[in-house]
């Protein structure tokens, strides 16, 4: 799980996925209060795992499969999405862009 960049208190799941449905750049620290960044290492994993998902998802699709275990596998890959998320943030001081 995070840690705040300036009080270095660990967020729990539940207010980093909170967190993440803001969408938002700046994400406030429940504890302190001060605004943290998402990592640009961080942007990229959730990137490449977004990528995955919808791969996996359009596969699924081309296989042929039943309607209902198309959606059922769709819908597992998004709670499943949703609960690794918050475990792949890492935050820092300012705003990240490429290098
Ligand atoms: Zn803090």
């Amino acid at each position: 799980m995070p840690k705040c960049h300036y009080c270095g208190k660990t967020w729990t799941w539940k207010q980093t996925f909170k967190c993440n449905l803001t969408f938002k750049k700046r994400k406030k620290c429940p504890y302190c209060g001060e605004p943290n960044y998402m990592t640009f290492r961080t942007f990229h994993r959730l990137e490449g795992f977004a990528c995955a998902f919808i791969l996996i998802a359009v596969i699924l699709t081309f296989m042929k499969l039943p309607h209902l275990l198309t959606l059922a596998f769709d819908a597992g890959l998004i709670i499943l999405w949703l609960l690794i998320v918050p475990f792949q943030y890492e935050f820092t001081d300012k705003e990240e862009g490429p290098t």
